[in-house]
C-alpha cells in the first residue's frame, strides 16, 4: 500500500514532462515561459496537497483537465487590471469610473502621438525648440478670451502651481463658505498649506461680504481667491461676493484675483437645455486674473488642469520649477487638442462629444431603450428576481451642478415591499462579475441600472446570458413580488453609491 503522499507523487507528472506537451507549448507561445512554468508548478502543488489530504492511496491525473485549468488561470492572471465597464450609475462624469469619455477621433489623435514621433517641444517653422503647451494654448485663448494658458496634470495641480507661484510664504484670502473638500483628498486648506501659503479665512460659512475681504487685506496678502463650491450648495440665508466686486477690490490693492472654477465649461450649457455652469470666459470678463479648471469634467477631455488668464502671471507659472513636475505628457496633449478643436464647431459638439451627448440625452430616448433592454434583463434573471422600469435621476457628477438632477429611466432589480440592502448588493455583485462589469447603484434596497449612459446596448444584452445570481440571493428574493413602477428616486440619487463626487 502506498501512503497518500506517495500516491500523489506517483500520480502526478513532473513539471518538465508537462512543459514538453504540445498543449502546454501552446500556452507558452501565448503567455511566455516564466508565467506558464509558475502556473504549472502552483497547480501541481495544489493537486499534490489535495491528493495527500484526501487520504486515498489510488490517485489519478487528468492531463487535459489540468491544462485547461492552467489556461484558465493564465487568462485570469493576464487579464488587464484596468478594464472597460458599463457605467450605469447615473453619474455621467464618474470620477471612480474615469470621468469623461472621448470620441474615436480623439482616440486616434492619441494613438498617433503614441506610435509616432511628434513635434511635442519642437517648432516646425524654425526647427528649434518649441513649447509643449503651445499645442493647446491657442485653442484655450480663443475659447476663453484669455491672454495665455498652461496645462498641468489636473485641476488640483493647477491650483497648487498657481498658489505656489503667486503666494508662497504669503497670505491668500478665501471665504469660509468656499473651503471645500472634493473627493480623493483634495481639500482647499491642505492644498494651500502644501503650496506654502497661509490661508486667511474670510466671513462665515453661509455669509461673506466684501467688507470681510477688505478688512482682511494686509501687507502679507498675495492674492484673493474664489473657489467654486462644486460638490455642495449652501441654501437659505446666504451671501457671497460676486466676481466683479472681488476683482475690483483685489486690483485696488494691486493683488491678483484667482478663481478655481473646478469644472468650468467652455460653452453655455443653457444653450443645450442644461443648468448654467460658469465659464472661464465669463469669469475672466468679470476681472479674474487667473482661472483654473479641469480638463475631464464638463469640458469632456482627458485628465488635465488648465490655467488661463493674464500673460505675465501665466509666464510666472511657466517658470516655476514645479511646472516640470506637474506637466502633462504627449498623449494628454494630443487628446486635449483634439477635444478643444471640437469646440470650434458648437453645432457639431453635441454629436461629437460623449459627455455632452449623455447629459442632453432626451428622456424619451432613454425610456425607449429601457423598454427594449428590460425583457432581456428579466430573461437573464430567469424568474429568480423581479426587474422593472423605474424613473430615476442622473447627476452630472465630478462636483458639477450637484443639486441639478436629470430625469432618467432605469431598470430596478429586487426592491418592492421588503427591500433589503444585502439582496441588492448581491445583484450588484452579480452584474459586476459579468465579462464587461456593469456598475449600477443601490437605492432603497433595489439594485438600479440607470440607462442614460448605456452606449453599447447590443454588447450589454449579449453578455446577460453569463449572469450568475447566487442561489442564496435568489431564494431570499422570492419574498419580493411587488413591482416598483415609476417610483421617483430623485432624493436618494443624491446619496449615490457612486462614491467620490469630486
Ligand atoms: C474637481 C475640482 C478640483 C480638482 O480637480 P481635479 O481635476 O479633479 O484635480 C479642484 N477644485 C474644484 C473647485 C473642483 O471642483
Amino acid at each position: 500500500m502506498l501512503t497518500p503522499a506517495q500516491a500523489a507523487r506517483r500520480a502526478l507528472p513532473s513539471v518538465d514532462r508537462l512543459l514538453k506537451s504540445e498543449a502546454v507549448g501552446d500556452l507558452i507561445a501565448r503567455y511566455g515561459r516564466p508565467l506558464v512554468v509558475e502556473t504549472v508548478r502552483a497547480l501541481l502543488d495544489e493537486q499534490r496537497a489535495a491528493i495527500a489530504a484526501s487520504g486515498e492511496s489510488q490517485a489519478s491525473f487528468d492531463e487535459a483537465a489540468f491544462i485547461t485549468a492552467c489556461g484558465a488561470q493564465l487568462a485570469a492572471q493576464t487579464r488587464p487590471s484596468l478594464r472597460r465597464v458599463f457605467n450605469l450609475t447615473g453619474t455621467v462624469l464618474h470620477t471612480n469610473l474615469g470621468r469623461a469619455l472621448m470620441p474615436k477621433s480623439v482616440a486616434e489623435a492619441v494613438a498617433a502621438a503614441m506610435t509616432h514621433p511628434v513635434n511635442l517641444e519642437f517648432d516646425l517653422g524654425g526647427g528649434a525648440r518649441g513649447e509643449r503647451d503651445s499645442h493647446v494654448e491657442r485653442w484655450l485663448r480663443r475659447l476663453t478670451g484669455a491672454e495665455a494658458a498652461i496645462v498641468v496634470n489636473n485641476n488640483a495641480a493647477a491650483v497648487y502651481l498657481t498658489l505656489n507661484t503667486l503666494a508662497s510664504r504669503k497670505e491668500v484670502l478665501v471665504s469660509r463658505g468656499e473651503l471645500i473638500e472634493i473627493g480623493g483628498a483634495f481639500r482647499m486648506p491642505d492644498i494651500m498649506a502644501r503650496a506654502g501659503c497661509k490661508l486667511v479665512e474670510v466671513g462665515t460659512t453661509n455669509r461673506t461680504h466684501l467688507a470681510d475681504y477688505a478688512s482682511a487685506i494686509s501687507p502679507r496678502t498675495a492674492a484673493i481667491m474664489k473657489v467654486h463650491a462644486s460638490n455642495y450648495s449652501i441654501e437659505g440665508f446666504t451671501a457671497a461676493v460676486g466676481e466683479p466686486d472681488l476683482a475690483g477690490l483685489a486690483h485696488e490693492h494691486r493683488l491678483p484675483f484667482i478663481v478655481d472654477l473646478g469644472s468650468g465649461m467652455l460653452i453655455d450649457l443653457e444653450d443645450y437645455g442644461l443648468p448654467h455652469e460658469p465659464t472661464p470666459h465669463e469669469t475672466l470678463a468679470h476681472g479674474a486674473d487667473l482661472v483654473t479648471f479641469s480638463g475631464d469634467k464638463l469640458l469632456g477631455g482627458p485628465q488635465a488642469g488648465l490655467v488661463v488668464g493674464k500673460k505675465d502671471l501665466v509666464a510666472r507659472l511657466k517658470k516655476n520649477p514645479l511646472k516640470r513636475a506637474l506637466r502633462v505628457d504627449k498623449m494628454t496633449l494630443a487628446a486635449l487638442e483634439a477635444v478643444l478643436r471640437l469646440y470650434s464647431n458648437p453645432e457639431r459638439l453635441e454629436a461629437e462629444l460623449p459627455t455632452l451627448r449623455w447629459l442632453t440625452r432626451p428622456l424619451a430616448d432613454i425610456e425607449a431603450q429601457a423598454a427594449r433592454v428590460l425583457p432581456h434583463v428579466a430573461a437573464a434573471l430567469a424568474g429568480r428576481a423581479e426587474a422593472s422600469l423605474v424613473s430615476c435621476s442622473s447627476q452630472i457628477g465630478s462636483g458639477s451642478l450637484p443639486v441639478d438632477l436629470l430625469p432618467s429611466v432605469g431598470i430596478a432589480i429586487g426592491g418592492g415591499a421588503k427591500r433589503r440592502h444585502s439582496l441588492a448588493e448581491g445583484f450588484a455583485a452579480a452584474f459586476r462579475a459579468l465579462p464587461v462589469p456593469v456598475i449600477g447603484r443601490i437605492n432603497e434596497g433595489a439594485f438600479i441600472m440607470d440607462l442614460r449612459c448605456l452606449d453599447d446596448e447590443a454588447g450589454f444584452i449579449a453578455q446577460l446570458g453569463e449572469l450568475k445570481i447566487e442561489k442564496s440571493i435568489a431564494t431570499e428574493n422570492t419574498e419580493f413580488t411587488e413591482r416598483i413602477v415609476n417610483r421617483q428616486d430623485a432624493k436618494s440619487a443624491k446619496k449615490n453609491e457612486a462614491g467620490e463626487t469630486g
